[in-house]
């Protein structure tokens, strides 16, 4: 256990040197949200290293510098409403249920969403809620929000997020094709998505 500890604190450094982390409360949040939580009883070896790992049914837990990425660039303040598509493992909902009001978090795999309920649990997460649905309609139920995070890769940004988001509300979503896409980070005013591209990255495609 100390060791794990241990090897989440040289992740969290070796995030902070290379600029990823930069925050000091995300930097808190990585420390006390650990991901061998979040992955698969085989792999909590591999839990700290900084590369995706399988959780079953073809999908992946993100690997810790684009959690460090997209988080930063999702800006979270405390008082946000965020909407995530593609549960996954829960880590990224984890994450950001330390910096935010309430997540909510839809995932299309039955039991990845169980999978995520029980990470979330284990860690002691209260404020966010899996949903298990179709992330491209949005869950327009608890609309809208402040920030809206993708962890599938998208053809383009669906319009039912857009119509989700808030005025001056945060986008992220990787844009592009089943293997490489770009994260993409959009930012919306007076109804329309303004996007800016911050370099390629590779996340498993959404389903439907
Ligand atoms: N955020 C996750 C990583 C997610 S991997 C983590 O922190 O571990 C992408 C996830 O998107 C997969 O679990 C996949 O099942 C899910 N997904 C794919 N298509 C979807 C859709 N249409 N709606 C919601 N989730 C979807």
């Amino acid at each position: 256990m100390d060791d794990l500890k241990e090897r989440g604190e040289t992740l969290v450094e070796h995030l902070k040197s290379q600029g990823l982390l930069k925050s000091p409360e995300i930097i808190k949040a990585f420390r006390e949200i650990p991901r061998h939580l979040f992955v698969r009883e085989k792999d909590i070896n591999h839990a700290y290293a900084d590369y995706p790992l399988p959780i079953g049914y073809g999908q992946t837990i993100s690997a810790p510098h684009m959690v460090s990425m997209c988080t930063e660039f999702l800006e979270p303040k405390k008082s946000d409403k965020v909407l995530e598509i593609g549960s996954g493992s829960g880590w990224q909902a984890a994450i950001l249920s330390r910096l935010v009001r309430k997540v909510w978090t839809i995932e299309f795999d039955p039991f990845l969403a169980e999978f995520a309920r029980r990470n979330l649990e284990k860690a002691g997460v209260k404020n966010v809620e899996v949903i298990k649905g179709d992330g491209w309609l949005g869950y327009p139920k608890k609309a809208p929000y402040d920030k809206i995070i993708a962890t599938c890769a998208v053809p383009g940004i669906s319009r039912h997020w857009i119509e989700q988001l808030r005025d001056k509300g945060i986008i992220i979503a990787p844009v592009g094709g089943s293997w490489f896409q770009e994260l993409t980070v959009g930012r919306k005013a007076r109804g329309k998505l303004k996007t800016e591209n911050h370099g390629g990255c590779a996340f498993v495609p959404l389903r439907r």
